[in-house]
């Protein structure tokens, strides 16, 4: 890192600390030259990656559109909004940490069927029955019957 006051590239860290809640990296630096101080701050990039679309047309993220399809799911579900934003603030990070530039729409689809899954059944097998396009009836009985086999997912729709 050059020293903004001579130019110099000899500087050194004297000082690296977290901020912003450990979203941030706060560095006091000297120059070696000069003598003078200064303090660099260093984020993480979050860009989110743009969405390849079944036609192979890009467009960008669009959150809203994420939750609006998360919502008509979860539509009348018993799920406070508190645990759908924390769901979609996870479905950013995941996407964020991938670190591409372009994630495959269908992608995006399977991280909501994981979200929606962890908090609600109903809503997921609407989403998964919208999502996956179930050719027919039995493919659809299946996967709801595998789901049955899997341990934490209760029945408890079908017991009222
Ligand atoms: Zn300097």
């Amino acid at each position: 890192m050059h020293c903004p006051f001579c130019g110099s590239q000899d500087t050194r860290v004297t000082d690296s600390r977290l901020v912003a809640e450990g979203d941030q990296v706060r560095r006091r630096r000297q120059c070696a030259s000069c003598g003078e101080r200064f303090t660099t701050y260093e984020t993480a990039e979050l860009i989110m990656p743009r969405v390849i679309k079944a036609d192979d047309s890009r467009e960008d993220f669009n959150e809203a559109k994420l939750r609006a399809g998360m919502l008509r799911a979860l539509e009348k579900r018993p799920v406070s909004a508190e645990s759908i934003e924390a769901a979609v603030e996870r479905i950013r990070q995941r996407l964020r940490a991938r670190g591409e530039r372009e994630v495959d729409a269908r992608e995006i689809g399977g991280e909501v069927m994981h979200a929606l899954k962890r908090l609600d059944q109903v809503a997921y097998i609407r989403f998964a029955s919208v999502y996956r396009r179930f050719q027919d009836l039995d493919e659809f009985r299946a996967e709801i019957d595998r789901l049955a086999q899997e341990p934490g997912f209760s029945s408890q729709e079908d017991e009222q």
